[in-house]
């Protein structure tokens, strides 16, 4: 969820293995690790706009490294994906991004 939209939604297991939405794959990426050598340690750049002022089209086109015309112009619905998940992303229905995939450990499955 991002400025009250939902970006994502998806079975916890698919979320954690596969984010798609360009906002949830750098709130998974700015989680602390012990390990952080060639980590980024700010992925998400920008400020959080006003709720009552937000952005037009994506609210997250700021601060999207994926942001396009159409992101600016054009508030994306949530569209279903074949592993279940339903995402608000125009990259994501036009595959111009990749889908992350992080193997969660055994012991955190649920
Ligand atoms: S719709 Fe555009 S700005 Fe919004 S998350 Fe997707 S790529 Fe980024």
């Amino acid at each position: 969820m991002y400025l009250g939209r939902l970006a994502e939604v998806a079975p916890t297991r698919v979320l954690f293995e596969a984010p798609k939405h360009p906002y949830t794959q750098l709130l998974l990426a700015a989680l602390p690790q012990l390990d952080t050598r060639g980590r980024d340690k700010s992925p998400i750049t920008g400020e959080i706009p006003s709720p009552l002022d937000p952005p037009s089209g994506c609210t997250f086109h700021p601060r999207c490294p994926h942001a396009n015309e159409r992101c600016k112009a054009e508030k994306p619905e949530l569209s279903a994906q074949p592993d279940g998940s339903q995402v608000a992303c125009h990259a994501v229905q036009e595959r111009r991004i990749p889908v992350l995939f992080h193997p969660v450990a055994p012991s955190a499955r649920t």
